[in-house]
């Protein structure tokens, strides 16, 4: 029975804003459902893009993440299809900010998400697009999930605060989720005429070894035009550089986890 899949659920984390986490949520999910494996995007970052990227209202978020999150309503009721076959979404909401303020008042605070979708079922992914913070919400994905995958910019400060993170990602392990592994780093908006991309892409490879993905994703215009029409890059223009990258990462994604099941 199909419905009893336990999907594999990844956190796509970075502190840093602008890195290219939201881009990489929803076109990875796209892709992902694009070959058939069903895919739920779970938006918990307060500003919304992931939503507004897939094209989810304003006015279609009153029962969003943030519901879930403390508990007032199932996983199940926040779910809200996206027009696009095998995929999913629950939206953010703009009460995910105060989020950060209440949670720490709960018990457990840092297992509130993953109480709130233990036992969550009927999809092969969910992916989990967080906010630019090392916060009580990021840890909360970190807790719930199997592994992260963080996007890296190709820029020169690409580096900077990578140090935070992993050790963010470490005491999560020890302390919350001991079986919480780095999916995979993902090198963004890579600029094949700029030299500094390319030296960035191979410290990062150095520092990161077999975790960083082979496909790279460029950075291309449009990928950044496709979120103002509501639509992940690949329903904008299936044929762009953009696409394809994402494409293939998918297809990455998805031999990794083979090579680990098997
Ligand atoms: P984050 O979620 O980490 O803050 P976003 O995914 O929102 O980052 O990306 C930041 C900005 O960069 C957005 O305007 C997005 O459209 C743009 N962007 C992301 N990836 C690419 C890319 N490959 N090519 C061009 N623009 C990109
Ligand atoms: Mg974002």
């Amino acid at each position: 029975m199909t419905q009893s899949i336990t999907p594999r659920i990844i956190a796509v984390a970075n502190q840093k804003g602008g890195v290219g986490k939201t881009t990489t949520t929803i076109n990875l999910a796209t892709a992902l459902a694009a070959v058939g494996k069903r895919t739920l995007v779970l938006d918990l970052d307060p500003q919304g893009n992931a939503s507004t990227g897939l094209g989810v209202d304003h006015d279609q978020r009153s029962r969003n993440a943030y519901h879930v999150l403390m508990g007032d309503i199932s996983l199940d009721a926040a779910v809200q299809d996206c027009k696009i076959p095998n995929l999913s979404i629950v939206p953010s909401g703009s009460d995910l900010a105060a989020a950060e303020i209440e949670i720490p008042e709960l018990d457990r605070p840092q297992f509130c998400l993953k109480e709130s979708i233990e036992g969550i079922s009927g999809y092969d992914f969910v992916l989990i697009d967080c906010p630019p913070a090392l916060g009580m919400l990021t840890i909360n994905a970190l807790v719930a999930s199997d592994a992260v995958m963080v996007p890296l910019q190709c820029e020169f400060f690409a580096l900077e605060g990578i140090s935070a993170l992993v050790k963010t990602i470490e005491r999560v392990r020890k302390n919350f989720n001991q079986k919480l592994e780095i999916q995979g780093i993902v090198l963004t908006m890579f600029d094949k005429r700029n030299n500094l991309s390319d030296m960035v892409a191979s410290d990062v490879r150095e520092f990161f070894g077999e975790k960083v993905y082979e496909t790279v994703i460029p950075r291309n215009v449009r990928v950044s035009e496709a979120p103002s029409h509501g639509k992940p890059v690949l329903l904008y223009d299936h044929n762009c550089a953009g696409s394809k990258a994402y494409l293939h990462l998918a297809s990455e994604v998805l031999k990794r986890e083979n090579r680990s099941a098997a």
